[in-house]
């Protein structure tokens, strides 16, 4: 196709003496001559400053479940900022969300709203610890919860040996985050319940949570198999420890009800955010009746800007459309259409691969079947997906360049997105191959 970003370039340029990386997230930073900035979003897809669209599988990172700018979401979203806003009080529509999310996701008999992902768990970990009295918690390898120090320890920086499995190496992911925040954590792999409980076993009556994410969505969507979930839950009756499913990602995604849904269990405390807005600001951190009356019993929870009133319509319109039309059969299809072209052109040419995940939230791994935990995927060999999501990047189709990130599908994805999406897969497979 040849596409030029000149504009985003020449932006970068400009926004480098304002903006550290020029950009506001580390994560949108792809180097200098790659950084792109984008003019605007519409249903599947997205289009930079030079004008070149894009079928976009990031999606903001899951939230535009339905597509960008839906205007059914967008019309409640317009609502909402009549009502005005903030206002340090409580509006009537809290009640109708969280009565939504409790009819989707049974665990969630409670529900408090948050303003990101990174918040709901942070408020999760903490009511955990308020409700067992304890301060420790183990997280999964690989396990991303979003921005905070207690959670930035499991994601491998460069060149992260994987070492072994009873003692791995726990290294931070960002410089600044304190040495100590690290004494209250336990790190295990996942899909191995016999470590998990060889750590319960060795730390009884330390641990508040057990804090994880089924389908790893910043791990390309490395599942846990659904025996281990239940062995978690199982886990954590016997040692008092409150489950925590992180469905930042997972959530109003991959069922109704979520991985929890998907997998047949059932968390002691869920977490939101994502897709439950359409990519409006808002999370939720719902769960048992007994541990979220903490609440009352000097648990602190709060924020300005919790359940602003325009968030909170589009909530409440993103979940009535997830619960009551076929939208999640929409797009799971859609990705089952996708995964099965994608394999087509691969087969073609003889290249073993797999997918992991949920057709709604898939990883693409270059390997007969995807790995089982972030240990594994670390010691693979993913250059060639590096190296092809740069030139699918060129054919216009935009999936997380470094095979982090599973390639998310959006209910607007249409048709000529996945024509468009396979000529670029096609074009791109054969010049990684070259
Ligand atoms: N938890 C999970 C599973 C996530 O994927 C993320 C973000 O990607 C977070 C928490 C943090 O959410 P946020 O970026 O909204 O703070």
């Amino acid at each position: 196709m040849g596409r030029t970003l000149d504009k985003s370039n020449a932006h970068f340029r400009k926004a480098l003496t304002r903006l550290p990386l020029g950009v506001a997230s580390n994560f949108r930073y792809w180097g200098e001559d790659r950084t792109i900035y984008v003019k605007r979003g519409r249903g599947g897809r997205i289009w930079d400053l030079d004008d070149n669209a894009y079928v976009d599988y990031r999606l903001g990172y899951g939230p535009a479940i339905l597509g960008y700018a839906d205007p059914r979401v967008d019309a409640a979203a317009r609502q909402g900022m009549e009502v005005g806003g903030v206002f340090a009080l409580s509006t009537e529509r809290e009640y109708a969300v969280a009565a939504r999310i409790a009819k989707m996701v049974p665990a969630a008999e409670l529900v408090r709203f948050s303003n990101s992902g990174t918040e709901a768990v942070m408020a999760a970990l903490r009511l955990a610890r308020a409700y067992t009295g304890r301060s420790s918690y183990v997280l999964l390898e690989g396990g991303y919860h979003g921005l905070f120090d207690a959670a930035l320890w499991t994601l491998g920086v460069d060149g992260w040996n994987p070492g072994s499995n009873t003692d791995p190496p726990v290294v931070p992911y960002s410089r600044g985050v304190p040495e100590i925040t690290r004494q209250l954590l336990h790190v295990a792999p996942m899909n191995d319940a016999n470590r998990l409980e060889d750590i319960f076993r060795a730390h009884a009556g330390e641990i508040a949570a057990m804090l994880m994410e089924p389908i790893q969505g910043n791990c390309c969507g490395i599942t846990a198999d659904p025996a281990y979930v239940k062995a978690v839950r199982e886990l954590c009756d016997r040692y008092g420890v409150v489950l925590i499913i992180d469905e930042v990602k997972s959530g109003f995604r991959v069922a109704r009800g979520g991985v929890q849904e998907l997998m047949g269990v059932r968390a002691d405390l869920c977490t939101f955010a994502k897709a439950m807005a359409n990519g409006y600001q808002i999370a939720a951190i719902g769960g048992r009746e007994d541990i979220m009356r903490q609440y009352g019993h000097g648990v602190a929870h709060g924020g300005t800007y919790t359940a602003h009133s325009v968030a909170l319509a589009a909530a409440e319109k993103t979940l009535q459309i997830i619960d009551e039309t076929p939208a999640l059969e929409t797009i799971a299809a859609y990705g089952r259409r996708l995964q099965a072209g994608m394999s087509e052109i691969l087969n073609a040419r003889g290249i073993v691969h797999s997918f992991a995940g949920h057709p709604s939230m898939g990883g693409l791994f270059f390997a007969e079947t995807p790995p089982t935990n972030y240990r594994d995927w670390k010691s693979s060999d993913y250059t060639f997906y590096d190296t092809m999501a740069r030139h699918l990047h060129d054919e216009g189709v935009l999936c997380e360049p470094d095979s982090r990130e599973p390639w998310f599908i959006c209910e607007a994805h249409d048709e000529s997105c996945l024509a468009d999406t396979l000529r670029g897969f096609e074009i791109a497979v054969d010049r990684t191959i070259a």
